[in-house]
């Protein structure tokens, strides 16, 4: 089996540690926060036995999953004999490229290495390291091990071989890949942030309230979540990071953000993990209202 190095134990990361790591890969997950490390593999016991309780993986399993978990502080320590890096920290681009940088000093010559990133450009990144044949996008989705999508995202210069090799891995994980082109959002985003901040801007115009708004699309389009309610489940300030990235990328009036989510983020209104932002969580996550501001 491969050995995969996962860079940032957040959300997203603990969740890619935890798939290849039940697939049987041997993982090193890194953070700079050892408190970071800790919740992950709090976070991947906690899932693994609900999984066991659900009778889908066995206890026997739930072990050789953790068994094949390391948690380093240090990249150096971590990358020396990968196969794959996955990188998911913070979506900050400086930080990415910074990253990338020292993963292609520190990662054997083969080694391919991957970005969860949700918007900064496969091409931008690749462009810092001396291998962009081996530079590519692999967006897992939100929860990691529930998500059957893998958004393979080529940047410019990324191979054939690389690519392929990482629709193979995903297949592996019993996800399924789709191989999309590195432009501004790629399809995801490109496809799922312009309809939230449409939402937004509905909201914002009065032609209806919150609720009916993520009603008419629940009902009517069967999403299984309306899109103001995804977009405080996303976070508010990502939503308008993502709509700046695609405003910026195209150049084109319609992805401007809608003043309304801009002046939300401003006052530090970013949706669930803040306590409120279209509804109001401060009766806990499950069992949210809609924010006083936009009552009738
Ligand atoms: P998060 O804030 O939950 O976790 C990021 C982690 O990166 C933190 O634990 C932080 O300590 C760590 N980190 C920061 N700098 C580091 C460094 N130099 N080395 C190692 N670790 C470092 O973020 P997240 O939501 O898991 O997002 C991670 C990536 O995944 C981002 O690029 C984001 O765009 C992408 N993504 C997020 C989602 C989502 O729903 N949250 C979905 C798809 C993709």
């Amino acid at each position: 089996m491969d050995k995969i190095t996962v860079i940032g134990a957040g959300t997203m990361g603990n969740g890619i540690a935890h798939v290849f790591a039940m697939f049987g890969h041997q993982v090193n997950l890194v953070d700079i926060s050892q408190n970071a490390l800790d919740k992950a593999v709090a976070t991947i016991t906690k899932n693994l036995g609900r999984m066991v309780s659900k009778e889908k993986i066995t206890a026997e399993q739930q072990q050789a999953t953790l068994d094949n978990i390391t948690t380093h502080t240090d990249l150096a320590k971590a990358a020396g004999d990968s196969h794959l890096i996955v990188e998911a920290a913070t979506e900050n681009v400086d930080l990415k490229l910074k990253i990338f940088k020292q993963m292609d000093e520190l990662a054997p010559e083969g080694c391919i290495l991957a970005t969860n990133t949700s918007s900064i450009s496969i091409t931008k990144i690749a462009a810092v390291t001396g291998r962009p044949d081996k530079v590519i996008g692999m967006h897992f989705m939100n929860p990691v091990p529930v998500m059957k999508l893998v958004e393979v995202i080529r940047g410019y210069a990324t191979s054939d071989e690389t690519t392929e090799k990482i629709m193979d891995m995903s297949r592996n994980l019993k996800k399924v890949p789709v191989e999309v082109n590195d432009y501004p959002g790629f399809v995801a985003n490109r496809i799922l942030m312009p309809m939230i901040n449409e939402a937004i801007i509905t909201l914002f115009e009065g032609v209806a309230g919150v609720e009916e708004i993520d009603t008419v699309m629940k009902l009517g389009m069967a999403h299984p979540m309306g899109p103001l309610q995804l977009a405080d489940f996303i976070g508010l300030d990502v939503c308008l990071s993502i709509m700046h990235v695609l405003h910026d990328g195209f150049g084109n009036p319609k992805y401007a953000p809608c003043p309304l989510l801009v002046n939300m983020v401003t006052a530090g209104k970013l949706g669930r993990k803040s306590g409120e932002g279209f509804y109001s969580y401060s009766h806990g996550t499950k069992d949210w209202i809609v924010a006083d501001t936009f009552k009738k």
